[in-house]
């Protein structure tokens, strides 16, 4: 049943000198698997735009089902929504990436995330989840998954105590982000894996797409299952969208087996895109977590800057557990700016970010292009002022996720921009 279990010893480990392969190796490479030629020689992973796959004839489609009800065939495909060898290309570097068995690419993250949830939860079942997390996700546990007799709890980030207690016989799933949007709290991974195993039946999911398994490999510290919207660091260019879920081989088997039902898969043209930005992942995000920690400390300075949250950063709230458990902390930094004498916070902000002249202002992070953006304005523009507090989020929020531009113009338009306010 578990046709795509891999050889990961062999795959992984540098034989001359018997430690793994670092993350920009097998950004790279992917598992280094020998030097087995692609189509047509090609260096790069062909693109295969194909929508199904050609038999020559009946015995060679007889010998194809066959081979398929013993375990699959090496090699080639069936139907483009039972995989694509471009995906799976892209696939098996993000799972050589993060130390998984295997890796599953869906059209965004929220497809990952609808697909893996609606996938492990019966009806009757419970699921818990700690806030501060994506609103999408959020909406969808609470409300979508509530729909289909499907309950949910809502932990404080932190309280271990709490998520421990929120355990009921019949909870299946503990999701939590690390770091979260916007405050980029740290979970403490190895608490939270510990805590699921004393129970039956409940599997841990990270949702790490600001971490990149550059700053931290959930699945090491005993997370059950990694996702990513890789429409951010992973693929790093702004310029599409996917989703992937990492995990042991066997519940990836499974994910898979659901998501040719489900159906949402993703495109080769995509993956090919997916696959080139991730060969520059482990640059980029040096870069991008050496700018955010110069960023964070100027700002924590500047008198015009009431508060900042990065968790490289001793005032952050989970500083210890970022220094135990990650590599580096991320190009995102989250901070509250001081409001102008009699000006509402909210307008202070907004001239703030309209004086920043590289960043742009858009949703999202993780590409190369700076963005920057208010989450009152941008992901809570319905909400009065104090909805909005009642969720944590302050008007005077900015956040801000630094691309791979020179850290000193970062620094320098951060500078005069503060200055106009
Ligand atoms: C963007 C994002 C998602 C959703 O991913 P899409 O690719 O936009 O569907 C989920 N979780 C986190 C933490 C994100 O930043």
């Amino acid at each position: 049943m578990f046709d795509v279990v891999q050889t990961q010893e062999t795959a992984e480990l540098n034989v001359w000198q018997k430690r793994p392969f670092g993350s920009s190796t097998r950004a790279v490479h992917g598992q280094l698997d020998g030097r087995r030629p692609n189509a047509h020689h090609a260096l790069t992973t062909p693109l295969v735009q194909t929508a199904t796959y050609t038999f020559t004839d009946t015995a060679d489609l007889c010998a194809f089902m066959d081979a398929k009800m013993w375990g699959g065939v090496e090699g080639r495909g069936e139907y483009g929504r039972y995989g694509n060898p471009t995906v799976q290309s892209a696939e098996k570097r993000i799972a050589a990436l993060e130390n998984g068995g295997d890796a599953l690419l869906f059209p965004t993250g929220m497809t990952a995330v609808t697909n893996v949830l609606l996938s492990i939860l019966p009806t009757g079942s419970h699921i818990i989840f700690t806030d501060d997390c994506y609103r999408k996700t959020r909406v969808f546990v609470s409300a979508f998954l509530r729909r289909l007799g499907i309950e949910s709890a809502q932990v404080a980030m932190g309280d271990y105590d709490a998520l421990e207690a929120a355990i009921q016989p019949n909870t299946r799933i503990i999701i939590s982000e690390s770091p979260t949007n916007p405050y980029l709290r740290v979970a403490d991974l190895e608490k939270l894996a510990q805590i699921a195993r004393r129970h039956r039946g409940v599997k841990t999911i990270i949702d790490a797409t600001f971490a990149t398994p550059v700053n931290q490999k959930p699945l090491d510290f005993g997370i059950d299952l990694v996702i990513h919207s890789a429409t951010k660091y992973l693929s790093g260019h702004n310029d599409i969208m996917a989703g992937v879920a990492v995990g042991d081989a066997g519940l990836i088997h499974a994910l898979r087996q659901s998501q040719g039902m489900l159906g949402g898969v993703l495109d080769p043209h995509a993956a090919y895109l997916l696959e080139r930005g991730l060969k520059t992942l482990q640059l980029r995000v040096q870069r991008q977590n050496e700018t955010a920690q110069a960023v964070a400390e100027f700002l924590e300075q500047h008198p015009k800057v009431e508060r900042v949250w990065y968790p490289g950063l001793a005032s952050h709230p989970d500083y210890a557990v970022a220094q135990a458990q990650m590599n580096g902390f991320g190009g995102v930094v989250s901070f509250e700016i001081a409001s102008a004498s009699g000006e509402d916070p909210l307008h202070t902000t907004s001239r703030f970010i309209d004086a920043m002249t590289i960043p742009l202002i858009a949703p999202s992070l993780g590409g190369v292009e700076s963005l920057i953006e208010q989450p009152s304005l941008m992901s809570y523009y319905e909400l009065s002022t104090e909805e909005r507090l009642t969720i944590g989020i302050k008007d005077n929020l900015v956040r801000f996720a630094i691309g791979i531009e020179d850290t000193a113009d970062i620094l320098a338009d951060l500078e005069q921009a503060l200055r106009v306010i």
